[in-house]
C-alpha cells in the first residue's frame, strides 16, 4: 500500500473510533433520559463530560490534518467520507479550545436555569443567561464565518450549504400562501371531535402497532416512555421514544409516528457506512422531510387514517368518533395555538418563521435580549391574532435557544419543504400507495423512500440528496400545493 492509501485506511480507522464514542455518549443521553435512576443525575453528568472530553480530544487530535492531507480517495464513496472529515475537522479547528468549553459548559448550565424560569414564569431569571449564551453563539459564528455572516455559519451547521438569505427568500414565498389558507380554514370552522380516556397500556400497544407498520426493525431498536419524543443513535441500534397522555391518544400516536420517519432513516441508511461519516442523516432538513412524511402525507392521509380508525374501534370500542371521515377531520383539526410543537400543518411554519427572524435578528445585534419578550408577543399577535398569555406560552416555550441551537429552527420547515417534494415526486413515480395505506400497508411509500433517499446517509449534500430524489431542485411549491389541496377539500372551500 503506498503511503496515501495508508493514511486513509488510518483515519478511518480512527474515526470509527470516534464514531463509536460518539455513539457510547449517545446512548447515555438516551439512558438519562428513559431509565435512569434520579439519585443518579449528578455522577451522570461527570460521566457524560468525560466521554465529552475525549471526544472533543479525538476530533482536535493533529493526526488528524496530517492524515487528511495525505489520504487520497480511491472511489466516490472515500471521497464522500473524506469531505464529511475535512468538515467538520475545519469546524472544530476554527473554534478556539476556549470558546468551546465555554459554551459546552454555559449551555448545560443555562438548560437548567430555562426548565426553572420556565416552571415559575420568570422571563427575567432566564434573561443574564440567554444573553450570555447569545454572546457566545455570535462569537463562535463569527469565528466560523470569517467575512461572511455569522448566522449562516450556525445555519450551515446543521443544513450544510444552506443560507439564511435562500431560507429568507424561501419562507418570503411561503408566507402569503400559508396566511391565506390559515384566514380560509379558520373562518370555516369543525365541531370539535369529544374524546374520551384512553388507557395508556392500550396506547402503547397501538404505539408499537404504528411502529411495525411503518417499518420500523425491533432486532435494532425499542421504543420507551420519556417527556419528549425522541429518536437517538444510528446503524443496528435506533431507540425511540413517545409519550402518554391519557386524554390524547393522537400526541402518542402521531409522535411515534414521527419518530418511526427519524429511525427508519437511520435504520436505512446503507450499512458498509456505519460507525462511519457517512452513516448518519444528511442534514436536519433531511432528516426532518423523513419523520413529517411518515407523520403527515402518510400518517395523516385519508386513506391511512381510515385504516387507523379500523384498529382504534377494534382496540378502544366506540370511542367518541363516528366515522373514518369524521376521524380524519379529527386528526387534521385546524386551531390556532401557543405551542410550535403541538401546531396542525397549517399553523406550524408560522411558528418556524416567527422564530427564524427573531434569532436571526438577536445573532445580528438588530434585537436586544431586554426585548426579546415583546418582540415575540408583538410578532405572535400579528401573526396568529392572539395575545400570549405566559411566557412558557410565548419565548420561553422551545429548549432549543438555552442549550446554543440557534439556526437550527429553519431546519423545521425545510423538512416540510422537502417532504412536499418527496412526497411530489414518490406519487407521480409510484402507483398504488393510497390503496396500500387504506390497508395499513406502507411498503410502497416507504421503500421508495429508503431507496431514494434513506440509503445514502451522508453521502451527498442535502440539496443534492433530495435533487438525485426528486428529479428536481428542492422549492416551496409542492408542499404548499398539497397542503392547499388537502385543506381546501377537509374544509370545504
Ligand atoms: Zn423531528
Amino acid at each position: 500500500m503506498n503511503v496515501n492509501a495508508t493514511a486513509y485506511v488510518d483515519l478511518m480507522a480512527y474515526q470509527r473510533q470516534t464514531e463509536a464514542l460518539a455513539q457510547v455518549a449517545g446512548r447515555l443521553g438516551w439512558d438519562q433520559e428513559t431509565q435512569m435512576p434520579r439519585g443518579a443525575a449528578e455522577q451522570r453528568s461527570e460521566e457524560m463530560a468525560a466521554v465529552e472530553g475525549i471526544l472533543h480530544a479525538r476530533r482536535t487530535d493533529p493526526r488528524l490534518s496530517e492524515w487528511l492531507a495525505q489520504a487520497e480517495p480511491a472511489d466516490d464513496v472515500a471521497a464522500a467520507q473524506l469531505r464529511q472529515i475535512k468538515r467538520s475537522h475545519d469546524r472544530m479547528m476554527k473554534i478556539p479550545a476556549r470558546l468551546a468549553e465555554e459554551l459546552a459548559r454555559v449551555t448545560s448550565m443555562a438548560q437548567g436555569v430555562w426548565a426553572q424560569a420556565r416552571a415559575g414564569e420568570n422571563v427575567a431569571a432566564f434573561l443574564p443567561t440567554l444573553a450570555r449564551v447569545i454572546d457566545l453563539k455570535r462569537e463562535e459564528g463569527a469565528a466560523l464565518a470569517g467575512t461572511g455572516d455569522p448566522y449562516d455559519a450556525l445555519v450551515d451547521d446543521y443544513e450544510p450549504g444552506m443560507t439564511a438569505e435562500a431560507i429568507a427568500a424561501m419562507f418570503g414565498a411561503m408566507r402569503p400562501r400559508l396566511v391565506t389558507l390559515r384566514a380560509a380554514v379558520l373562518a370555516a370552522p369543525v365541531p370539535d371531535a369529544l374524546l374520551g380516556r384512553f388507557e395508556p397500556e392500550a396506547q402503547m400497544a397501538m404505539a408499537r402497532t404504528l411502529a411495525d407498520t411503518f417499518g420500523y426493525d425491533w432486532s435494532r431498536g425499542r421504543l420507551d416512555l420519556a417527556v419528549h419524543p425522541f429518536s437517538s443513535g444510528s446503524g443496528s441500534d435506533v431507540r425511540i421514544t413517545t409519550r402518554v397522555v391519557e386524554t390524547e391518544p393522537f400526541n402518542c400516536f402521531y409522535s411515534t409516528i414521527h419518530e418511526v420517519g427519524h429511525a427508519c432513516y437511520e435504520q436505512g441508511i446503507d450499512r458498509h457506512y456505519a460507525l462511519t461519516p457517512l452513516g448518519m442523516g444528511a442534514s436536519m432538513g433531511v432528516h426532518e422531510s423523513q419523520s413529517r412524511i411518515y407523520e403527515n402525507q402518510l400518517g395523516r392521509s385519508r386513506a391511512f387514517t381510515g385504516w387507523m380508525y379500523g384498529q382504534m374501534r377494534d382496540r378502544f370500542g366506540d370511542f367518541g368518533i363516528a366515522s373514518a371521515e369524521e376521524f380524519y377531520r379529527a386528526v387534521n383539526r385546524v386551531q390556532p395555538g401557543f405551542i410550535r410543537t403541538e401546531a396542525d400543518e397549517v399553523h406550524y411554519n408560522l411558528h418556524v418563521m416567527m422564530r427564524f427572524d427573531l434569532e436571526r435578528a438577536l445573532i445580528r445585534g438588530d434585537l436586544q435580549v431586554a426585548d426579546l419578550e415583546a418582540a415575540w408577543n408583538d410578532r405572535f399577535r400579528t401573526d396568529f391574532g392572539g395575545v400570549v398569555d405566559r411566557p412558557s406560552n410565548g419565548m420561553l416555550q422551545d429548549v432549543h435557544w438555552s442549550v446554543g441551537l440557534f439556526g437550527y429552527f429553519p431546519t423545521y420547515t425545510l423538512g416540510n419543504v422537502y417532504a412536499g417534494c418527496l412526497n411530489g415526486a414518490m406519487r407521480a413515480a409510484v402507483p398504488g400507495i393510497d390503496e396500500g395505506l387504506a390497508q395499513g400497508d406502507t411498503s410502497l411509500a416507504t421503500a421508495w423512500l429508503r431507496e431514494n433517499v434513506q440509503r445514502y446517509g451522508s453521502r451527498f449534500s442535502p440539496r443534492e440528496t433530495i435533487t438525485q430524489a426528486c428529479g428536481f431542485e428542492p422549492t416551496e411549491v409542492p408542499f404548499l400545493d398539497y397542503l392547499e389541496a388537502k385543506f381546501r377539500d377537509l374544509y370545504s372551500l
